[in-house]
C-alpha cells in the first residue's frame, strides 16, 4: 500500500477513486482553487491566520475526555470522546468553513454558497461568511429543513439565505445538485464551501486537510494523556469529513485500528439504509468516483437515515481507497441503535451528542465490550445534540418540552 501522503495525485485520484467528473465550465475554478490552496499551503501567514481562529474564534483544541461512566456500563475497553461538539457551532464543519473562507477571499471572490443537509456545514459556512462578511446562500433539501427547523432559523439569524430544495428526495443530495448548478452560472464571483471530503478535485483533499486538526490533536493529547496511542479510533461516516480528519493523520500508525459507521437504517434493503461502502458500488456522484448507492443501470438511489448529516447516497473518494487498501474497516449501525448510543452517553456522561455521532458512540460501545480494560477506544464526538431533541421526541411519540 502507498503511504497516503502520496495520494491524491495531481489528476486528484486516491487509487482508483476520486479524479474530477464536471462540466467544462468548472474546470478553470477547480484548477484556481486547487492552485489556490497549494499556495496557502506554502504561506505562513495563511497557517498562521487559521490557527489563531482555530484557537481564539473556534475553541480548540477540543477536549479529549475519558467516558469513565460510558466505559464502566460498557464493561470492557476505555472510551474516549474526542469533543468536536464543543467547538463554536456545535461540530467539526466549522474546521473546514473557516479555511475555505480564507481562501474564498485570497481567490478574490465575493459571494460563497453552500449545500447542507443536517443544517451543521450551513450554519457553520454561515458563521463563517459572517466573520468575513461574505453573502452566502445555503442550499437545502426540504425535507431537511422539516426535520432542522432550528439550524435552518440560525442561518437567516447569522445573515445568510436558504433556499429550499424540493427536486428528488428534497434531502442532502439534491442540495449539491442545486449548489452545483448555481456554480456553473456564478463561478466568476463565487466559491462553493462543499462540506464535505466529496465532490471533484480538488475538494475532497482539501476538506481532509482542514479536518486534519482533529486527528493531529487527538494523537498528542493522547499520547499527553495515556503515554501512547489509542488501540481503536471510531467516527461516523456520511461523506466521510469528520471520520477523514480523524483517521488521515493516524493512517501512517498501522498499529491503530480505524473504524468508520455508516447509517444503517432500517434494514439492508435498497432505499432503507445510506451504506454505500458496505452495500454499495463504485460509481460517479457529484463530480467523483467512489462507493455509490445505485440500481442495476447505475442510476443513484434514494438512500434512507435517520439523521439528516448521513442521509447521503455517496461517500469520499479516500474512505473507498482506504476500504480497497483495506486501511479502514467500515461498518453500519441501524437507525435505532444509535437512539441507543444517544441515550448511553446521555445517561452516563451527561453529554446530548449529534444523532449522526450516535452511530460511532453505539458502535464504539459494541467494540469497547469485547476488549480488556487496558486498552483504549477514541470516538470522533463530531457534534452537539441540541438540534435533533425535537426529531427524537417526535420519533418516539413525545413532546419535547413536556
Ligand atoms: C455533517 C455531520 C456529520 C456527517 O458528515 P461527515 O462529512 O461524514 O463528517 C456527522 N456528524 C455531525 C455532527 C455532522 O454535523
Amino acid at each position: 500500500m502507498k503511504p497516503s501522503s502520496t495520494v491524491p495525485d495531481t489528476a486528484g485520484r486516491f487509487g482508483d477513486f476520486g479524479g474530477r467528473y464536471v462540466p467544462e465550465t468548472l474546470t478553470p475554478a477547480l484548477d484556481q482553487l486547487a492552485a489556490e490552496y497549494q499556495e496557502a499551503c506554502g504561506d505562513a501567514e495563511f497557517k498562521q491566520t487559521l490557527d489563531s481562529l482555530l484557537n481564539h474564534y473556534v475553541g480548540r483544541p477540543s477536549p479529549l475526555y475519558h467516558a469513565t461512566r460510558l466505559s464502566s456500563h460498557c464493561g470492557g475497553a476505555q472510551i474516549y470522546l474526542k469533543r468536536e461538539d464543543l467547538n463554536h457551532t456545535g461540530a467539526h464543519k466549522i474546521n473546514n468553513t473557516l479555511g475555505q473562507a480564507l481562501l474564498t477571499r485570497r481567490m478574490g471572490k465575493t459571494r460563497v454558497i453552500a449545500e447542507t443537509g443536517a443544517g451543521q456545514h450551513g450554519v457553520a459556512t454561515a458563521t463563517a461568511c459572517a466573520h468575513f462578511g461574505l453573502p452566502c446562500v445555503v442550499y437545502m433539501g426540504e425535507e431537511d429543513i422539516r426535520r432542522q427547523a432550528p439550524n435552518v432559523y440560525s442561518m437567516k439569524l447569522l445573515g445568510a439565505e436558504v433556499r429550499g430544495v424540493d427536486s428528488g428526495s428534497r434531502t442532502l443530495r439534491d442540495a449539491i445538485n442545486e449548489a452545483m448548478r448555481d456554480w456553473m452560472a456564478s463561478v466568476k464571483d463565487t466559491h462553493y464551501i462543499l462540506g464535505s471530503v466529496v465532490g471533484p478535485h480538488p475538494f475532497p483533499m482539501i476538506v481532509r486537510d482542514f479536518q486534519s486538526v482533529i486527528g493531529k490533536e487527538t494523537i498528542i493529547q493522547s499520547q499527553a494523556q495515556t503515554g501512547n496511542l489509542p488501540d481503536v479510533v471510531v467516527a461516523c461516516v456520511g461523506g466521510g469529513s469528520n471520520a477523514a480528519g480523524m483517521f488521515f493523520p493516524f493512517i501512517e500508525h498501522p498499529e491503530v485500528e480505524l473504524v468508520g459507521i455508516e447509517a444503517g437504517g432500517r434494514s439492508e434493503d435498497p432505499g432503507e439504509h445510506a451504506s454505500p461502502l458496505t452495500y454499495g458500488q463504485p460509481g460517479v456522484l457529484h463530480g467523483s468516483y467512489s462507493y455509490v448507492m445505485q440500481d442495476g443501470d447505475g442510476q443513484t438511489c434514494d438512500v434512507h437515515s435517520i439523521s439528516a448529516g448521513l442521509d447521503y447516497p455517496g461517500v469520499g473518494p479516500e474512505h473507498s481507497y482506504w476500504k480497497a487498501t483495506g486501511r479502514v474497516r467500515y461498518d453500519c449501525c441501524r437507525d435505532q441503535d444509535a437512539l441507543k448510543g444517544f441515550d448511553s452517553l446521555a445517561k452516563t456522561e451527561g453529554i446530548l451528542a449529534a444523532i449522526e455521532t450516535s452511530h460511532a458512540i453505539w458502535a464504539a460501545m459494541q467494540i469497547a465490550r469485547e476488549r480488556p480494560a487496558d486498552q483504549k477506544v477514541v470516538v470522533c464526538l463530531s457534534g452537539r445534540g441540541d438540534k435533533d431533541t425535537a426529531e427524537i421526541a417526535r420519533l418516539r411519540g413525545e413532546v419535547a418540552g413536556q
